[in-house]
């Protein structure tokens, strides 16, 4: 039988426990970094236009919508935002502050109907300081917790996320968002 090398598994852990590390939230590598702030740069702006599969869509509102985060913090990890390229959470009109709130909330039941978490970490990291990998297209964070799960998130950070595990996801959230709706 052969057996991985535990060097396969990503550096060796620090022992510390991280409850929040929005470091990890920045897209790994930078491939995916739009390379300016402008709309047509944009990868936030481009996924709505396009399927749902192919863009990780979730779910739509009118104002906002929900996609999965390619690079997941956690199985589950969703984002929120809004279809305006805007950067500060200040920018939000009254109505795309509310649904971006209303479809958080959502997305928290969706997520526990469907993944049972023992918590969430919600949060925005306003600009790229604060660790936002797309600081100009506003987007709030949704992380599904369990007890224990700080112990492989560093593996997890450093591992590319299987599209076919994403693509399942996806199909798993967008479904069960549908049956809430009917
Ligand atoms: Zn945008």
């Amino acid at each position: 039988m052969e057996v991985d090398p535990a060097s396969a598994f990503g550096p060796r852990e620090d022992g510390m426990e991280r409850l929040w590390t929005p470091h990890r939230m920045v897209y790994i590598g930078g491939e995916a970094k739009p390379a300016d702030s402008t709309v047509g740069a944009c990868p936030f702006c481009r996924i709505p236009q396009g399927d749902d599969e192919q863009g990780l869509v979730v779910a739509r509102g009118e104002r906002c919508f929900v996609i999965l985060n390619l690079y997941p913090y956690n199985s589950g990890h969703l984002m929120v935002l809004p279809y305006r390229h805007v950067s500060d959470y200040t920018d939000l009109d009254e109505a795309e502050t509310v649904e971006l709130a209303v479809l958080t909330q959502k997305a928290i039941r969706i997520l526990g109907v469907v993944y049972a978490p023992a918590g969430f970490n919600i949060g925005m990291n306003q600009g790229a300081v604060a660790g936002a990998g797309i600081a100009a297209h506003l987007h709030q964070h949704l992380v599904p917790r369990w007890l224990g799960d700080a112990n492989f998130l560093p593996v997890v950070g450093q591992t590319k996320a299987l599209p076919e595990l994403l693509a399942d996801t996806r199909r798993r959230l967008a479904d069960a968002w549908g049956r809430e709706e009917s």
